[in-house]
């Protein structure tokens, strides 16, 4: 059933399903699995995860609410550690769960022209770089240079978390979204 889901997802963005596709081809299958048990210490608040060593995305309860936003930001994070190469470290922990928020929201302004209301931040600073890359105002050959790409990645990473980050992460899932020719 929440496998199901994913696919439907699939149907409503070309993108994803792109995505889905290189994934498949370089071998990773993702999976579904509910399993209470791996929701202890730093994930007691989260009703998902997605593990990157064995490609599976884990639920907390067969009937709990599971939103499309829970499941599109699972994938995300399949696809940016997948897809990205990015590999998660305690440094790089929350940067690279903030890129996968704004990412969240990249794809549900897409796809349902709307933010996910989720953790990601409010402020017109923010929506408005959401939609920016978004519509692929960022990218291209007209496209801002990476570097300034990553220094506004940063300036809504500091907003959302409260301060800067002590170590250095690039947002490889983000530049990774946004140099690709989606529609070749
Ligand atoms: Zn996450």
């Amino acid at each position: 059933m929440l496998c199901r889901a994913g696919g439907s997802l699939m149907n409503e963005s070309y993108i994803l399903s792109k995505m889905a596709k290189k994934l498949y081809r370089k071998g990773v299958q993702i999976q579904c699995a509910i399993d209470p048990n791996m929701f202890d210490g730093k994930y007691i608040d989260k009703d998902a995860i997605y593990d990157s060593r064995n490609h599976i995305i884990y639920f907390r309860y067969e009937g709990g609410i599971i939103t499309p936003w829970i499941i599109l930001h699972e994938l995300l994070h399949a696809f940016q550690t997948g897809l990205a190469g990015v590999e998660y470290t305690e440094e790089n922990e929350l940067q690279s769960e903030f890129e996968v928020l704004l990412m969240t929201d990249v794809f549900s302004l897409k796809m349902w022209d709307r933010f996910s209301n989720s953790e990601g931040l409010n402020s017109k600073a923010y929506k408005d770089f959401v939609s920016q890359i978004a519509n692929f105002e960022l990218s291209g050959d007209n496209g801002i240079a990476q570097e300034r790409l990553i220094e506004m990645f940063r300036e809504r990473y500091k907003e959302w978390a409260g301060g800067a980050a002590t170590t250095y992460y690039c947002p490889s899932f983000l530049i990774y979204y946004l140099r690709r020719q989606w529609r070749n």
